[in-house]
């Protein structure tokens, strides 16, 4: 008996190693039991078996791009600090499909593979926007993927455009659509529903609207927005509904889930920002517990600028295999202590995949190879830089993109930990732990 299985067995978790060792799925209680457990680093070494079986040692990046076409959203989210109310509020934006198309023209030098396009609710917009901000932005980048609409915005769009969702997806997908992010369930608890975002469709309404993407041949993503008011067994059921529609679709349609993200919840500037952020601890264990939950994902991303790039790091041996993007513009959560945009340049992401002791891989959005390791990224002061410099956001200047020195690789998730642990909220062994 080796090491591993020794403290396997003394923490309870041997059963659970036989059935990851066998491929068997893991049960409802088997997710309470991952959730429980104190011991950490054996979570790590179950979740790494998984994602060394579907991934080796590859780590994927993107050369990605968003666009956050507006946020203006009559949800009213609690935990959300990025939407803008639809009447009076001085914060509010709408681009037109024009302004939207030369965003992404601002970047042509940079060989994006995909825009990722996401937005508020907005209920002044109509049908035809939708169709012609994906004309426009495809028409700009006609070799790019365009992922775009969380199962919300897609219920909304299915309202105003008074189509079924297939015949919606259908013209979305002559407009230029590709694949869907995974946004917008957020935790599949009629409570948590209830209490934090009850004007958003419900957890049945999301799934339904996944699977009719999927009968329509596209690909999603989903997501955990974990960290606030959820209990465990919110999470664990969360996983379960999730892997049963994966089953059906992939047995049944050309679609399917392609990645998870689990989202670690930021608590600044929204109306629970009383409430302490994950830590470094947290996000680990739900990117683990979500690769051993979620066996028929291909994919678990450790979103960086969600979860800090250190974390994303050590993520990369907690069962992530994927660490999303250059990003370029990004406006859904900002570095708050000094209110900017943050970017990673290609060689940053290339870096901090290798220090990690991964093999980095870029990614097109369908997980085909675009290059190995250093074979495709440039200087520091690459095109990505001058390209940031020369088209930061002129109606912005305060909020300008900047490229993050290698030293400054730290965002908004960590720089709330750090404060948490300055006021005692957690504990040295959690901000330690981020920085293994
Ligand atoms: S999370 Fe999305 S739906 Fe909810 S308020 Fe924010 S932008 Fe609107």
């Amino acid at each position: 008996m080796n090491i591993w299985q020794h403290q396997l067995e003394q923490a309870g978790l041997a059963p659970i190693h036989a059935k990851v060792l066998a491929g068997e799925r893991l049960s409802f209680d088997d997710g309470l039991q991952l959730y429980s457990t104190p011991q950490l680093p054996l979570l790590g070494y179950l979740a790494n078996i998984v994602r060394e079986r579907k991934n080796g040692n590859v780590a994927w990046w993107v050369r990605n791009q968003h666009v956050n076409y507006t946020n203006v959203c009559n949800k009213g989210c609690l935990f959300c600090s990025f939407y803008a109310r639809p009447k009076d509020d001085p914060r509010a934006y709408v681009m037109s499909p024009e302004q939207a198309a030369h965003k992404v023209s601002n970047y042509g030098d940079v060989p994006i593979t995909e825009v990722h396009v996401v937005g508020g609710v907005n209920p002044r917009l109509p049908y035809s926007y939708y169709i012609e901000l994906l004309q426009a932005i495809k028409a700009a980048r006609p070799k790019a993927h365009i992922k775009a609409f969380t199962m919300v915005e897609i219920d909304q769009i299915v309202r105003c455009s008074k189509k079924s969702a297939e015949e919606v997806f259908e013209d979305l997908k002559a407009a230029g659509l590709d694949a869907l992010p995974g946004g917008g369930a957020e935790v599949m608890s009629e409570r948590v529903h209830e209490d934090l975002f009850a004007a958003k469709p419900n957890a049945a309404r999301w799934l339904e609207l996944a699977q009719a993407a999927h009968r329509c041949g596209l690909k999603s993503n989903a997501t955990l927005l974990y960290g606030h008011v959820e209990q465990t067994r919110e999470k664990v059921e969360h996983f379960v509904r999730l892997r049963e529609v994966q089953d059906h679709s992939l047995a049944n349609t050309s679609g399917g889930f392609l990645t998870f993200i689990p989202l670690s919840w930021h608590p600044e500037k929204t109306a629970l920002e009383s409430l302490p952020a994950p830590t470094g601890v947290e996000d680990l264990r739900e990117i683990a517990v979500a690769r051993l939950m979620l066996d028929n994902f291909p994919h678990i991303k450790s979103f960086w600028i969600m979860n800090s790039a250190p974390v994303t790091q050590s993520a990369l041996w907690f069962g992530a295999d994927d660490v999303d993007g250059t990003i370029m513009e990004y406006e859904i959560i900002r570095d708050p202590t000094r209110d900017r945009k943050q970017v990673l340049t290609s060689r940053q992401l290339v870096e901090m995949i290798v220090e990690a002791g991964r093999d980095a891989i870029e990614r097109d959005p369908l997980y085909n190879i675009i290059s190995r390791g250093f074979e495709n990224v440039r200087d520091a002061q690459s095109v990505e830089q001058v390209l940031v410099d020369a088209h930061a956001d002129e109606s912005q200047p305060q909020a300008n993109l900047q490229i993050m020195r290698r030293d400054e690789i730290v965002t908004a998730a960590q720089g709330q930990k750090n404060r948490a642990f300055e006021k005692g909220l957690i504990g040295a062994e959690a901000v330690g732990a981020e920085h293994r």
